[in-house]
C-alpha cells in the first residue's frame, strides 16, 4: 500500500468527542484514511474502581460518539481486550501507518502508552500522543525553583498568567475504510453487570455541549453565591463531560473567558471563581504526576501511618445512606442514586467517614470511584486527601466540619435532604440540623444518629496530636 493512502489509527480513550480534539485533528490532518477504534476492557464484575453507573454512561458516549463519526463519513470500530495487542492487530489488519491518542494523565494509561510505544517502534508505526485533557501540562506549571508547587494559591497565580491554547473546529469529513471488523457497541452485559436502575444525565457530546451553554448563559455569572448550596441547580455538572472528554477543556475555558466579557463586575468575579475551580482540576493532576505514591499513601508524610479504624456497621451505615446524619445521609443516596454528589457534600461526607468514623479516607476514596460518574483518580484522591486532612494544601487536621451546623448552613430548608430522603418528607427541616434530644427518631423509618459528632471530634484530634507527638519523637 502507497505510503500516503496508509490508515491513521485514533486510538479513543477518555476523548469520547469528535470537536476540539487533537488526536482527531491530527489524524485526520493527513488526509489518509482515519480508523477510530475504542478498546473496550475485559474486566468481569466488580472492578474496584469503576462501576456500573460509570460504565453504563461510557456506554450511551460510545453509541452517541458512533453517531457523530458516522455523520462525518467516518466508523467507530469496537474491539475488546488488552488496547496494546488490540491496536497492534488492527494496524496489521489494516496497513496503518501511524497511531495517534490523548495521552492518558494518571499513572495505569501512561504505562499503556509505554507499551504502545514499544511496540510502534517494533512494528515502525509512527506513534502520536497529545497532551488534550488539560489547559496546562503537569511539568509546564513549575516554582521558580523548578519544582511543583504543593500549594493551590501559587499554583493557581502561575496558571493564570500563562497563554492558553483556543480551540479546534471538527473536521469537516474523516473517510474509514470499508471491511474492518467491529464488535457490536458494549452494554453492561459486555462487563457481565446488571442492567442499571440509576438515573444519569444525559450521555454524549451533544448533551455536554448543552449543559456547558446552559452553565455558561446563567449559572457561572451567580456561581460565588450559589455553588455551596446542594438544594440549588448553582454548579455546571460538567465534571463527567470532562472525565470522558465529551468536552474539552479548551472550550470550557473559552466559554467561560467570552462570557466573562460581557459580565457585570460581581458576575465576573464569580466567573473567576469558577475557573479557578478548573485549576484545581489541573493542580490535582500535577499533583497526581509527581507525586504518583498518593495513590497508595497520604500526600503529608507527617499523617503516614495514622491508625485507623477497621471498617464495620459504621462504614456500611455511611455506604447506605443510614447514618441519622440527614445531610450525610442524603449525599451518600445522591450518589447511589445518579453516580453524582455535590461538591459540598462530597465533603462533609468524607469528614464524616475520617473524621467521625476514623476509617481510612482510602475506603472512601475507592467506594466513589466506583459510583461516581466523574469519578477522575486525580481529583478523587485530591478531595479525600483534602478532606482528611493529609493532602495538598489541605483542610488542616483540626478544622473538622460539624454535619448538623454544615447543613444549617447550606441546606436550611432541608430542601436537598427531602429530595434524597424520602422518610424525612413530612419532617420540619429544622431538626435535620440538630442531634434529636429525645432518643427518639426524626421520622419513622430513619434512624437515629450513630454517633455523637462531638465526641468523635475530640477523637480525631486525640488521634492526631498523638500521632504527631508519637512520630516527632522518632
Ligand atoms: C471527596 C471528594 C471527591 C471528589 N471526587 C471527584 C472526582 O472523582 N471527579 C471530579 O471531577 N471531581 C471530584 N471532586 C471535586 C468536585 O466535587 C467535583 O468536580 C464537582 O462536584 C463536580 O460538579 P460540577 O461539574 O457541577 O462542578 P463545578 O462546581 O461546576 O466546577 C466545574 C468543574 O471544575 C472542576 N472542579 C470543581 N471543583 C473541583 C475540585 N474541588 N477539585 C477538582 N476539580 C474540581 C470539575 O472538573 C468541575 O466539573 C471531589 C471532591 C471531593 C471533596
Amino acid at each position: 500500500m502507497d505510503a500516503e493512502t496508509r490508515p491513521a489509527i485514533l486510538w479513543l480513550r477518555r476523548d469520547l468527542r469528535i470537536t476540539d480534539h487533537l488526536a482527531l485533528a491530527s489524524a485526520a490532518r493527513q488526509r489518509t484514511p482515519v480508523i477510530p477504534v475504542y478498546v473496550v476492557s475485559t474486566w468481569r464484575d466488580n472492578h474496584a474502581w469503576t462501576g456500573d453507573k460509570r460504565q453504563h454512561f461510557l456506554c450511551e458516549c460510545l453509541a452517541s460518539l458512533a453517531h457523530s463519526l458516522e455523520q462525518l463519513g467516518g466508523r467507530l470500530i469496537i474491539r475488546r481486550g488488552d488496547p496494546v495487542a488490540e491496536i497492534e492487530t488492527l494496524a496489521s489488519e489494516t496497513g496503518a501507518a501511524s497511531v495517534h491518542f490523548t495521552l492518558d494523565p494518571d499513572p495505569f494509561g501512561r504505562s499503556t502508552e509505554t507499551r504502545l510505544r514499544e511496540s510502534c517502534r517494533r512494528l515502525k508505526l509512527e506513534c502520536h500522543g497529545h497532551h488534550d485533557t488539560t489547559l496546562h501540562q503537569p511539568d509546564e506549571i513549575l516554582n521558580q525553583s523548578g519544582r511543583p508547587y504543593r500549594v493551590f494559591t501559587p499554583y493557581l497565580k502561575n496558571w493564570l498568567s500563562r497563554p492558553k491554547v483556543p480551540p479546534l473546529k471538527a473536521p469537516r469529513e474523516i473517510h474509514t475504510p470499508a471491511g474492518i471488523h467491529s464488535l457490536p457497541l458494549p452494554t453492561l452485559a459486555s462487563w457481565d453487570l446488571p442492567p442499571l436502575h440509576a438515573t444519569l444525565p444525559a450521555a454524549g457530546e451533544k448533551a455536554a455541549k448543552a449543559r456547558l451553554r446552559n452553565a455558561c448563559s446563567k449559572l457561572i455569572q451567580h456561581y460565588d453565591a450559589r455553588r455551596d448550596f446542594p438544594g440549588l441547580d448553582a454548579t455546571t455538572r460538567i465534571s463527567q463531560d470532562l472525565r470522558f472528554g465529551l468536552l474539552s477543556i479548551r472550550t470550557v475555558y473559552q466559554t467561560a473567558v467570552r462570557a466573562r466579557q460581557s459580565a457585570s463586575p460581581a458576575a465576573a468575579a464569580s466567573i473567576d471563581t469558577f475557573i479557578s475551580e478548573l485549576a484545581w482540576r489541573e493542580f490535582y493532576f500535577a499533583i497526581l504526576h509527581h507525586f504518583p505514591d498518593i495513590l497508595n499513601t497520604e500526600f503529608n508524610p507527617n499523617w503516614r501511618g495514622i491508625p485507623w479504624r477497621e471498617p464495620g456497621p459504621g462504614f456500611d451505615a455511611w455506604k447506605s445512606g443510614c447514618t441519622g446524619f440527614p445531610i450525610v445521609d442524603a449525599g451518600m443516596r445522591e450518589l447511589l442514586a445518579t453516580g453524582f454528589m455535590h461538591n459540598r457534600v462530597r465533603m462533609i461526607t468524607a469528614m464524616f467517614l475520617t473524621k467521625d468514623l476514623h476509617l481510612d479516607w482510602k475506603l472512601g476514596e475507592s467506594h466513589f470511584m466506583r459510583h461516581l460518574i466523574d469519578g477522575e483518580i486525580a481529583s478523587n484522591n485530591g478531595g479525600w486527601q483534602w478532606s482528611a486532612g493529609t493532602g495538598a494544601d489541605a483542610a488542616p487536621y483540626f478544622r473538622i466540619q460539624n454535619p448538623w451546623s454544615q447543613s444549617a448552613r447550606y441546606d436550611s430548608d432541608g430542601t436537598y435532604i427531602k429530595k434524597w430522603i424520602p422518610e424525612l418528607a413530612g419532617t420540619h427541616p429544622s431538626q435535620f440540623h440538630q442531634a434529636p434530644k429525645t432518643g427518639t427518631p426524626i421520622a419513622s423509618g430513619y434512624p437515629l444518629p450513630i454517633l455523637d459528632h462531638n465526641t468523635e471530634r475530640k477523637v480525631t484530634l486525640d488521634i492526631f496530636k498523638r500521632h504527631r507527638e508519637q512520630t516527632n519523637h522518632q
